[in-house]
């Protein structure tokens, strides 16, 4: 209370040196504060500069923080809570040394200063006036120096240092009076009266005191003009001067309790027990919120908790679905590989089966055709050399079991050709007319003989000349028209051919063969293609037959690009049809008009080398030759056959394939690196893996194919001889 004047001298003159810094905002606070305590209304200071505390906080504003703890420390500096004001002012001094210094960072270290003095905590409260002193030093702030002096003064006579205090106060006194130092000089004056007062220097007390309040006549500073009538009432009391120290003490009480009213009103201390009762209050609601947001956020927490204790057991779950699904999925994987092993084993198993059969068919059949030839051949001699008429009924017998077998071969070998792929498809020049024409004529006697007609419709659109595969196609149509004309008695049969499409070079032409026969019942239509199968026991029996004829005839026709047909009615007739394809040929074919030869003639005296090693073919060979006076010479193997070609002239060499040593075609191949010229011509059971062109090659002129038909051995030989 004792300093509170000079505190205020001092805020006042740094108020006044603020405003003439810039304006900023703590300013603006500072002077905002004022009009409220003026008006005595603490508890909304208070609150006022809280809610400026926490909004600065909020914004992160280092320099309006600083600013505001200042004030609030200021206002319990006011409300005389000076523990509360020093906490409040350190907080606002420790933000300060960050920024730049300024004014409101000495008043607050001042304050700072002010708070420790009250509390007589004399050393810190000189550390803090020295701090705010450097501050102010270097800011240079116009009169506050002498206050800092007399600040010094006063901290000096509390701890008794009088006589430096006395220097001090002195010092300001000896200034020249002006308005500005006017209350530093008062106080000044005061103080050195009280402290001759303590050195018995009575007069001399007396001296200052009167000086001190007959300046202070004007000032309103009741605080301090008390504080000097109760110094001149003591040293009156000191020289026992009673009625004067008397009347100076009323005066000094009258001050007094004027200032005790107005203090009470002014520093409203109802306001601060309100103000702390209601900061308490927003503590507890503040608590309360906190409370509150921490129960949501452990709620908010809680369900996070288990929604994540969800998630990861759906995870997990699908982790294992996925595990298990990917075990799954690998067992079945490994089971389609086992399977998929399987299968290739059971499809190698299958193809080699299957190429197996074929190879056993080949050579099955290939080993019958030898003996089938030796049998149609003795057959065939023995029907020429005159038999008995008893005799001539069993070789007619032989020879039409022969002639069977022969075909029953032939096929089989043909249908494991088509089956091995090994059938290839011809694409030459051909005269369709005329083939149609040449079938016609050689069926006519098979015609005659079940006394049925062999009718031909020939489109006259069809191009005369076609690319394509003849043999194949003759191969067809004999097949149905042979059927045809054995399942058919005294009926017609008709073989109508006409054109479908004429396309881009492209001719494709309509095949029907039908006839007026016995038919075919409907739940067999389909099955007469498969092989071996007849219509009935009963057909079998009365007409014959392999059952291999119309799954060659499927064969061939989907090799060329085709599809059969048939529809058939029982005891009316069966139709055949099928459509094919063939490119236009712009040449004619060279027909090949064979003069009609007189082989016997041609063959006399002729000289065949025979190169066959199988005994009986040899005797048969031998024996058909020499019927047609032929000199032949009979060798049993490709060596010898190279020597005799070589050292010996031969009108022609008739060489089997299969031979012990080197077989056939390396003997030609021989013969032909020294003869070039004459004739060879291969006498072989073709097997699965010859053919005609593959023969050829090896520079043979033409293929006999055993079992030959005797009339097709000699016209061979006399057309190459
Ligand atoms: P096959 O050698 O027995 O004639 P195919 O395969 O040629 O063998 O014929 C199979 C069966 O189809 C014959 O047995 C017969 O029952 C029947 N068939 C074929 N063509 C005719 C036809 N034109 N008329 C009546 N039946 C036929």
């Amino acid at each position: 209370m004792k300093w509170s004047f000079v505190y205020l001298l001092f805020l006042t003159s740094l108020l006044y040196s603020q405003q003439r810094e810039k304006i900023d905002s703590t300013a603006y606070y500072v002077s905002l504060n004022y009009p409220l305590v003026d008006n005595n209304n603490y508890k909304e200071a208070l609150s006022n500069t809280q809610k400026k505390i926490v909004k600065a906080e909020r914004s992160n504003n280092i320099k309006e923080q600083a600013s505001e703890n200042y004030n609030l420390g200021k206002l319990y500096y006011d409300l005389k809570k000076y523990n509360d004001a020093i906490g409040t002012l350190l907080k606002s001094a420790s933000l300060y040394s960050s920024l730049k210094p300024n004014t409101k960072q000495v008043a607050t270290l001042y304050t700072i200063a002010m708070c420790y003095m009250e509390k007589e905590d004399f050393s810190n409260a000189e550390i803090f006036l020295n701090k705010a002193k450097v501050i102010q030093d270097f800011l240079k702030i116009p009169d506050t120096a002498e206050l800092f002096s007399l600040q010094k003064g006063i901290l000096y006579k509390s701890e008794n240092k009088l006589d430096e205090a006395l220097t001090i106060f002195k010092t300001i006194i000896a200034k020249p009076d002006n308005s500005s130092n006017l209350n530093s000089k008062i106080e000044a004056l005061y103080q050195t009266g009280y402290i001759e007062n303590q050195n018995n220097r009575s007069n001399l007390a007396l001296n200052y005191l009167y000086k001190a309040l007959e300046l202070g006549d004007n000032s309103d500073n009741l605080e301090q003009r008390s504080n000097i009538l109760l110094a001149l009432s003591t040293v009156y009391e000191k020289i026992l001067d009673k009625s004067t120290a008397y009347s100076y003490l009323k005066q000094h009480l009258n001050l007094k309790e004027r200032i005790t009213i107005r203090n009470n009103k002014r520093l409203g201390i109802d306001d601060y027990t309100k103000f702390k009762q209601s900061q308490r209050l927003k503590e507890i609601i503040q608590n309360n919120n906190e409370i509150k947001e921490q129960e949501k956020t452990s709620k908010f927490s809680k369900l996070i908790s288990i929604l994540a204790i969800a998630l990861i057991s759906i995870l997990s779950l699908l982790s294992l679905s996925l595990y298990k699904n990917n075990i799954i999925r690998n067992q079945s994987n490994l089971l389609l590989q086992e399977k998929n092993n399987e299968l290739e084993i059971a499809k190698n198993k299958a193809e080699k089966a299957s190429k197996a059969r074929s190879e056993f068919l080949s050579t099955v059949s290939h080993e019958l055709r030898t003996p089938l030839n030796a049998i149609n051949g003795i057959a065939h001699l023995l029907l020429e050399e005159k038999p008995k008429k008893n005799q001539l009924d069993y070789l007619h017998s032989l020879k039409f079991s022969g002639d069977y077998l022969t075909k029953f071969i032939n096929e089989i070998l043909e249908i494991n050709k088509i089956e091995s792929d090994k059938s290839e498809v011809e694409q030459t020049n051909f005269n369709l007319k005329q083939l149609l024409f040449d079938i016609k004529n050689s069926l006519k006697e098979l015609a005659v003989a079940n006394n049925n007609d062999l009718v031909l419709k020939i489109d006259e659109g069809i191009p005369d000349y076609l690319i394509g595969d003849p043999t194949k196609l003759s191969q067809i149509i004999l097949n149905l028209i042979n059927n045809a004309l054995k399942f058919t008695k005294n009926g017609t049969i008709q073989l109508i051919t006409n054109l479908e499409m004429l396309e881009d070079k492209i001719a494709t032409l309509y095949f029907e063969i039908n006839d007026t026969g016995i038919g075919i019942p409907e739940d067999k239509l389909s099955s007469v293609f498969d092989s071996f199968s007849q219509g009935s026991i009963e057909v079998n029996r009365k007409y014959g037959g392999t059952g291999l004829g119309l799954t060659i005839v499927k064969k061939l026709i989907k090799i060329l690009g085709g599809k059969i047909k048939l529809t058939s009615i029982v005891g009316k007739g069966s139709t055949f049809s099928f459509k094919l394809a063939f490119e236009i040929s712009q040449s004619p074919v060279e027909v090949k008009v064979l003069p009609k030869i007189d082989y016997d003639f041609k063959l006399i005296n002729k000289k065949i080398l025979v190169v066959e090693d199988n005994k009986i073919n040899q005797m048969i060979t031998r024996k058909m030759l020499h019927n047609k006076k032929i000199i032949c010479e009979i060798i049993d193997n490709g060596e010898d056959a190279i020597d005799w070609a070589r050292n010996n002239k031969f009108d022609l060499i008739l060489m089997d394939v299969h031979l012990p040593g080197i077989n056939g075609t390396v003997a030609t191949e021989h013969i032909r690196s020294f003869d070039k010229t004459t004739p060879i011509i291969a006498l072989t059971a073709i097997s699965l893996h010859e053919n005609r062109e593959m023969l050829l090659s090896f520079g043979m002129n033409e293929v006999i194919t055993k079992p030959f038909v005797p009339e097709d051995f000699y016209s061979t030989i006399a057309e190459y001889i």
